[in-house]
């Protein structure tokens, strides 16, 4: 789950790191009285999940509480890259002379974290990185012995950041590590014409596998930012939202996995990653079925079952009755391979509904969904 700035901005704080002074709010009036209490200059900073806010217009400095009231109102509602603003943080104004990146990732292939850092920070970031890839440093670190003061050191020389930022690259890694962080990044961290470090801007992605341990976060939003997946999250289902066409069903991660796969190389491409698991119970085939079929992209669906401990004429019957409550709008392919295979398919063709097909191999369902999806 990502953040949103005015939490990282939270979580620096409560470690240490020096920030501007700053609230948030959704309403503009409100605005007003806040840059009132921060002294009449603010930065208004538009709330959402992700970056490039100030080249889209999400960033604007007001000169005083009236300017800071209209500017609030103008952010407000704006979209940034999909995002609809719902909040601004408005901060104090900081003196900027110059702008630094630093950011701590997760570098699965390695095993390790990375280090990244430039004495170029701000809003170019990405072109200094991709025109000039020497001026970002990239310092492996050690899981188990964390970014040390001398790592830290290391890592500042490196970059040619100042030593002063030493010790607020410990404390970042300290946010990391305490907050189950995944991702830690700063840009721009700055230094300011009095010579302190500050962190003006952050972004910081929790490992969702620790949100039991994170339950501060919990309640403002989840990690789902698409609408499907939520509506699946609250039904329990293990469901994520892909680009394609091709809705899919199918029992275990491996299996589903590979049917995203087959139907790949039939051409097509899979509109969702959908598990039911090893229950599936009339209640999960329907709401499997409902949260696939309101996805305006899905063309057909595919539903792949190999039946182990859960027969395949119970995954059937489930299906039969899921058909019951569900309004099936677009044609559904079913495998169903395993135990009890041929009473399962008895069951389906007994039922004999006009939008569902059988097929009796995993590679000829994925065709039949395929042709199905590209011919609709
Ligand atoms: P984004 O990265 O989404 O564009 P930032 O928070 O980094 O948003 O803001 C963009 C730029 O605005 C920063 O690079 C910095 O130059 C400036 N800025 C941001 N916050 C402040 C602040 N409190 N005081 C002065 N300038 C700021
Ligand atoms: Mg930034």
């Amino acid at each position: 789950m990502d953040l949103y700035e005015h939490q990282a901005r939270e979580l620096f704080e409560e470690h240490g790191i020096v920030v501007p002074a700053a609230e948030v709010t959704d309403s503009p009036k409100q605005a007003r009285g806040i840059a009132r209490r921060l002294g009449g200059r603010v930065v208004v900073k538009a709330q959402v999940k992700t970056g490039g806010r100030g080249k889209a217009g999400g960033v604007k400095l007001a000169a005083d509480p009236a300017a800071a009231e209209l500017t609030a109102r103008q952010i407000l509602g704006m979209d940034i890259k999909g995002h609809t603003v719902g909040k601004v943080m408005l901060a104090q104004p900081v003196d900027i002379q110059d702008e630094f990146y630093v950011s701590y990732v997760l570098d699965r292939a390695a095993g390790r974290f990375l280090a990244i850092a430039s004495a170029e920070g701000g809003m170019d970031i990405e072109e200094v990185a991709a025109t000039r890839p020497e001026a970002v440093a990239r310092i492996p670190v050690d899981p188990a012995e964390g970014v040390t003061s001398a790592t830290a050191a290391r890592i500042a020389d490196a970059a040619g950041l100042p030593p002063q930022s030493v010790d607020v690259l410990v404390r970042l890694w300290e946010v990391l590590v305490r907050e189950d962080a995944l991702l830690v990044e700063v840009n721009p961290l700055v230094r300011t014409g009095d010579g302190r470090i500050m962190a003006l801007d952050g972004k910081v992605t929790l490992d969702d596998n620790a949100r039991f341990r994170q339950a501060r976060w919990g309640s403002e939003d989840t990690a789902h930012e698409d609408p499907l997946e939520a509506s699946a999250a609250a039904k329990g289902l293990n469901y994520v939202k892909l680009d394609g066409e091709v809705g899919i069903i199918g029992n275990g991660a491996g299996l589903v996995m590979s049917t995203l796969d087959v139907v790949a190389g039939c051409g097509a491409r899979p509109a969702n990653f959908l598990d039911i698991g090893g229950g599936a119970s009339a209640q999960v085939m329907a709401d499997g079925l409902s949260v696939i079929l309101s996805d305006p992209a899905v063309k057909s669906v595919f539903v792949n079952v190999f039946g182990g401990i859960t027969a395949c004429d119970a995954v059937a019957d489930g299906i039969v009755q899921a058909l019951g409550t569900v309004r099936l709008t677009k044609p559904l392919v079913v495998r169903l391979d395993g135990n009890n295979a041929a009473r399962g398919r008895a069951v389906l063709d007994a039922h004999a509904h006009p939008l569902v097909e059988q097929a009796t191999t995993m590679d000829g369902a994925a065709h039949r969904a395929a042709e199905l999806a590209t011919t609709a």
